[in-house]
């Protein structure tokens, strides 16, 4: 039977190990100071992230069930499809079960191999490497820079083989990648791009949406991502070909030449009409949903910035970041560790999360990468962490979020 990987944080050796974030601390909602007038959250806990779900998602998951169209067919399908890739100024999207799937899918219509090479951030979350281990092929990580987080594209042309098929961005937390000079290298060196634009539905780039940067995108609706399916994905392309490609290895390869005839070994990997109901609704929400991320992130940064040793997230010159995740670091100024920070926190009924644990130092990629290293990240995996972000997030929450941030350095500097 399959085992697991046995590396432990020690086996990293002793500067590696202190990196690796600790048990998530156990949530409390015994808050003993109320430090917003009139606010009552002592009832209960923010949590990091959940869905919005105030649209048509109830009338139209109703319209379902009652017009028997639950399975892989129904009109909501393609009418998901049509209006997401629109909003990523794309001609084509092709709707998966899962964003991981969407990831592997389209790595196996553009038919990588074992001995082909993909470039990704090590700083990322474990499905990007997992949809390339899956084709067979060699994942190769490049570091992130420390301004957006985003995979250093100043590094790229070094690790460039004959043998390197693809390059997959990553736009981390809804940052989009600096994707001018990588778009420009792919060209020279005839390589695929694929986004994964998981947690950036919306960002733009110098105007352009993510998800059509690149020869692909991919998406993720998973609970917490900015619009949600339950579990879904979408691919999206302006590729005729590739989207033709993709919808067909997606339903089991079918052959329009004779039913049950199969060229391909294709997958199962349909949504369902129930998922693009709910898609459907979440998508004619989508730009209020950005509108409101973008608002409380600037109440955050505004707010946060009075406090030592916190940095927040970047949005540089030419992008809009739709702050899937608020993420801050925390710097030796501040006066206890990013662990010590979300332990207080969390004994104030504020639920967090730590930022990826790299590529590199994941057990079960460890042999493959080992002597490796990459600063940046290493350095994001220790200090950052992301404050709670839904859509919904109130003026009230996040002020009381950042008051016991502010808290927290006080009882530091006094210890
Ligand atoms: C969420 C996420 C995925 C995976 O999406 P699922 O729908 O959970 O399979 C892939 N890449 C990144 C960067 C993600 O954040």
């Amino acid at each position: 039977m399959l085992q697991p990987s046995k590396i432990t944080p020690q086996d990293l050796g002793e500067e590696l190990a202190k990196i690796i974030p600790g048990r998530d601390p156990e949530l409390s909602v015994t808050i003993k100071r109320i430090p917003v007038s009139q606010l009552d959250l002592s009832s209960h806990i923010i949590p990091v992230c959940e869905p919005t779900l105030g649209g048509n998602e109830a009338k139209y998951l109703l319209d379902c069930v009652e017009s028997n169209w639950v399975s892989s067919a129904g009109k909501y399908i393609p009418a998901f499809e049509e209006k997401f890739a629109a909003e990523c100024g794309c001609k084509y999207s092709v709707a998966c079960l899962n964003g991981t799937i969407a990831l592997h899918l389209a790595l196996v219509v553009l038919g990588l191999k074992p001995g082909d090479e993909v470039i990704l951030p090590t700083f990322t979350m474990i499905a990007t490497i997992n949809a390339i281990t899956y084709t067979g092929a060699t994942p190769v990580l490049i570091d992130s820079e420390p301004i957006t987080w985003n995979m250093d594209v100043q590094q790229l042309a070094d690790k460039i083989t004959p043998k390197t098929k693809a390059i997959m961005p990553v736009h981390t937390y809804g940052h989009p990648v600096d994707m001018d000079p990588l778009m420009e290298l792919a060209e020279k060196h005839n390589l695929f791009v694929l986004e994964d634009a998981a947690e950036a539905h919306g960002a733009e780039y110098k105007g352009r949406r993510c998800g059509g940067l690149g020869h692909a995108g991919s998406f993720s609706f998973y609970a917490n991502k900015i619009i949600t399916t339950g579990e879904g994905g979408m691919i999206t392309t302006n590729n005729a070909e590739f989207a033709a490609l993709a919808e067909n290895l997606r339903d089991h390869a079918f052959s329009s030449e004779r039913h049950f005839w199969h060229k391909f070994v294709g997958f199962n990997y349909r949504m369902t009409n129930l998922q693009a109901a709910v898609g459907l609704a979440q998508v004619e929400q989508m730009s209020k949903f950005i509108t409101h991320r973008r608002h409380n992130a600037a109440l955050y940064s505004r707010l946060l910035r009075e406090i030592p040793g916190i940095v927040t997230p970047p949005e540089s010159k030419d992008v809009k970041n739709v702050f899937w995740m608020y993420g801050i670091l925390v710097q030796d100024e501040f006066g206890m560790t990013r662990d010590e920070l979300r332990a207080f926190l969390a004994k104030h009924g504020i639920e967090t999360r730590t930022f990826f644990i790299p590529m590199h130092l994941q057990p079960i990629y460890y042999e493959a990468f080992k002597g490796q290293r990459y600063p940046v990240a290493e350095m994001l995996c220790q200090r950052g962490f992301y404050l709670p972000s839904a859509s919904s997030l109130t003026e009230l929450q996040i002020r009381y979020v950042v008051d016991m941030v502010q808290q927290a350095h006080v009882e530091a500097m006094n210890r």
